[in-house]
């Protein structure tokens, strides 16, 4: 079956992205760190598979090796699954990821949500980045830019409509996401012809 990953840090508003998704109740905020398994829906609109991986990085309370060990699952999954996977979308929060990009770069490391775009494209999978949490970005223009820049994407980031997808999971507005999965899907249909 063709599948559409979900990837990301948690607490960036996966679970409450699924839900306007998929209908189906999801335990936002939850327990993290303790899902470790992938979850599927099945998604009537298209004939596709939703699949939502567990969220990596800081998690309070949760050691580093165990965090480690959920990333390590996950780059896993989606390597191992490659083939069937149309669309990896990468969710992330708009109001601090730029910060957390810099930070780590300042340290010398390659930040995660930096290294899972990258990731997604040398395995052939269109990335496509949902910007989240937008309603608490005031210069959004300027954020998004911003973004482009550490993704290595040319801005303006209006030109990257089909992976860079600015959305608010909590308010329901998730078009600019559905269009970008949506532009990649017929793509792939295209390239099946
Ligand atoms: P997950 O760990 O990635 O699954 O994140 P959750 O879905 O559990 O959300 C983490 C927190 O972010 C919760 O308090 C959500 O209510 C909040 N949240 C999720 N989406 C949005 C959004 O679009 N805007 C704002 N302001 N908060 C959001």
């Amino acid at each position: 079956d063709s599948e559409v990953v979900f990837v990301g840090r948690s607490n960036v508003g996966k679970s409450t992205l699924m839900r306007e998704f998929t209908g189906h109740t999801f335990s936002t905020g939850a327990n993290p760190g303790v899902t470790r398994k992938p979850n599927h829906y099945d998604w009537a609109p298209e004939d596709f598979v939703l699949t939502d991986l567990p969220g990596f990085g800081f998690m309070e309370g949760v050691p580093e090796e165990r965090r480690e060990a959920i990333k390590t699952d996950v780059v896993r999954y989606v390597e191992t699954n490659a083939e069937h996977i149309l669309v990896g979308v990468l969710v992330i929060d708009g109001k601090s990821v730029i910060d957390i990009i810099d930070r780590h770069t300042e340290r010398g490391e390659i930040p995660h949500d930096v290294e899972l775009f990258h990731f997604l494209r040398d395995v052939d999978i269109p990335p496509v980045v949902a910007v989240n949490k937008m309603d608490k970005v005031d210069d959004r223009d300027d954020r998004l830019d911003a973004l482009c820049e550490r993704l290595g994407l040319y801005p303006p980031w209006q030109q990257w409509r089909e992976t860079i997808a600015p959305i608010s999971a909590k308010r329901g507005t998730i078009q600019p996401l559905e269009e970008a999965i949506g532009h990649h899907l017929h793509e792939a249909k295209r390239d099946d012809l």
